[in-house]
């Protein structure tokens, strides 16, 4: 299949037009037109090799929006012109522990990336959403609910599931406080999540003028870190504490907030290790773990849950020409707060 997108060449490259092949469609395999690919910060960690070496030309992108458009003979759960997801994998082995519980993103032999990677035949390199078309087995791609536009689904598929999979592991309901550190693509999604769900939400961000954003979004605090010494009072208040950063913090200074038997999950990943002392753990039997997406089960409950309560992502739509620019203004955290490729520009 000819597929037209933007690519980066190289590390650190700028993207540009890029025409590339896609495999040939499988008889469970479902064709769509891209409609919207959201720009998430892992592609910009990615192009960057900010997490070890990545294989280029790399076509990014992993929250993908749009309409069916051919189907495999054997195709079952999707139609032509149905409206369809695809998030940060299109595959995994089927056959593990984590894949028969539906959480292929921990699947014991690695998932399959959308793209940075290798499809299934370990041989084709897997090109992203930044284009104009996809390929993906339709046990992998999920419904989209008609109710929600397409723009502000996009990112749904990566910043939304990656909250909303902690958000229901660590059981947020009303009566808990919950931090979410960063209010950029995931921050935001996860203040929306953990309100709806009744809990009582603070932001914690470096950037000050999000502040009357964060409210508007559901919080009920905010607190600007820019000034360390605003994180005083807030030492064991919090139960569950959602660090979204992309870059390195010093994770105690926030561990610290946490109450009895709290938990940090960590969810930006940024290259470097953090500096952990065992006394800050010990110290109110403190939590610190992780928590990657969500696997596809978990994946269309939220965007059922999504039509429900009329939960889309904040998005700023632009044209495959502002690619570079928005990779720049979302590392100085300036996206509002998330962009979102017009995939029929490619
Ligand atoms: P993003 O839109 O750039 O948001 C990150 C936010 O972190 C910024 O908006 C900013 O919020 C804060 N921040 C950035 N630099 C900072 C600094 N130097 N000091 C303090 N705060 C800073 O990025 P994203 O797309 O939400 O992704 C966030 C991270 O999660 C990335 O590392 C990404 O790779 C990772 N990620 C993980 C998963 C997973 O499965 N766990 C999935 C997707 C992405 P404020 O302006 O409010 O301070
Ligand atoms: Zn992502
Ligand atoms: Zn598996």
């Amino acid at each position: 299949m000819n597929s037209r997108g933007y690519a980066a060449l190289s590390a650190k490259a700028a993207l540009n037009a890029f025409n590339f092949e896609r495999r040939k469609l499988g008889e469970h395999d479902v064709a769509l037109d891209i409609s919207y690919a959201g720009i998430c910060h892992s592609d910009i960690h990615q192009v960057a090799e900010d997490w070890g070496p990545s294989i280029f030309p790399m076509v990014p992108g992993h929250e993908i929006a749009g309409v069916v458009t051919e189907v495999g003979n054997k195709v079952s759960k999707f139609s032509v012109g149905d409206r369809i997801g695809v998030g940060v994998f299109v595959d995994s082995c089927r056959t593990c522990e984590c894949c028969l519980k539906g959480l292929q993103q921990y699947c014991v032999q690695g998932m399959t990336g959308t793209y940075n990677g290798y499809e299934r035949d370990g041989v084709t390199v897997a090109m992203g959403g930044y284009s104009n078309n996809f390929v993906i087995n339709e046990d992998y791609a999920v419904h989209i609910p008609e109710n929600l536009p397409m723009e502000g689904v996009a990112p749904l598929l990566c910043a939304g599931i990656t909250l909303y999979s902690p958000i229901k592991h660590w059981k947020v309901q009303p009566g808990m406080k919950v931090a979410v550190v960063g209010l950029g693509g995931l921050g935001h999604m996860g203040v929306k999540f953990a309100a709806a769900m009744g809990a009582e939400v603070t932001v914690l961000s470096h950037s000050p003028g999000k502040q009357s954003d964060a409210l508007a979004m559901g919080a009920h605090h905010f607190v600007s870190t820019k000034d360390p010494s605003n994180l005083k009072p807030l030492v064991k208040n919090f139960d569950l504490i959602l660090n979204t950063v992309s870059a390195e913090l010093v994770i105690d200074d926030y561990l610290n907030l946490l109450n009895l038997d709290g938990t940090l999950v960590v969810i930006g990943l940024p290259g470097k290790p953090y500096e952990v002392h065992a006394g800050t753990l010990l110290n109110g039997r403190r939590s610190l773990t992780g928590s990657m997406i969500g696997g596809i089960p978990e994946i269309q409950e939220m965007l059922d849950f999504c039509s429900k309560h009329s939960i889309v992502s904040d998005v700023e739509v632009i044209k495959p020409d502002y690619i570079n620019e928005a990779y720049i203004r979302t590392i100085n955290s300036d996206v509002k707060y998330r962009f979102v490729i017009d995939a029929s520009s490619f």
